[in-house]
């Protein structure tokens, strides 16, 4: 979540609760520029008129962890990725449009599947290459993002070359 330009946090969250439509806080892909909320604050704003009560994160693996209004006035979902990361359940994996597997979204380089698949490979074949791939995986950006916002350093997002969302798709 945002605070707006006149410091002003979860004004669309309000809005989203008194219309008790579903929704998700923030999402996996931030924009580094921003200041974001912390998840705890706004459970504790949304609590306050609206108590929740916890109902985990879908298949273990989910982004979001959800919640249910205790009046039974529906859901919403906290995506905390900045503040409370979850790479180590993580199960994320894209095919860019240029045929790149990404294991990350925050990968900075993506492994070449286009011949493959242009080539016409079965199930059995491309499972064949993505499996290794997958099985070596140690993507954890937004695990190691927090721990470089807590060290004296601090996080610098342009120290982190990445693909754009627009190429890799949420
Ligand atoms: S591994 Fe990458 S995609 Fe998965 S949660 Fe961490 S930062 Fe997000």
């Amino acid at each position: 979540m945002l605070r707006d330009i006149y410091n002003r946090p979860l004004k669309d969250l309000r809005i989203s609760v008194t219309d008790r439509c579903n929704f998700r806080c923030t999402n996996c892909m931030p924009f580094d520029e921003y200041e974001w909320i912390d998840k705890k604050e706004i459970l504790e704003k949304i609590n306050g008129g609206y108590p929740l009560k916890e109902i985990g994160r879908d298949k273990g693996s989910a982004a979001s962890v959800d919640y249910e209004f205790i009046d039974g006035g529906g859901e919403l979902g906290v995506i905390a990725s900045v503040t409370e990361p979850f790479c180590s359940t993580c199960t994320r994996a894209r095919l860019t449009a240029d045929g790149k597997l990404v294991t990350c979204l925050f990968s900075a380089t993506g492994y070449d599947l286009k011949k493959l698949l242009r080539n016409g490979a079965t199930d059995e074949e491309i499972i064949e290459v993505i499996s290794p791939i997958w099985g070596k995986r140690t993507d954890r950006y937004s695990d190691k993002r927090l721990e470089a916002m807590n060290s004296a350093q601090g996080y610098r997002a342009k120290d982190h070359r990445k693909i754009e969302m627009i190429s890799l798709g949420g």
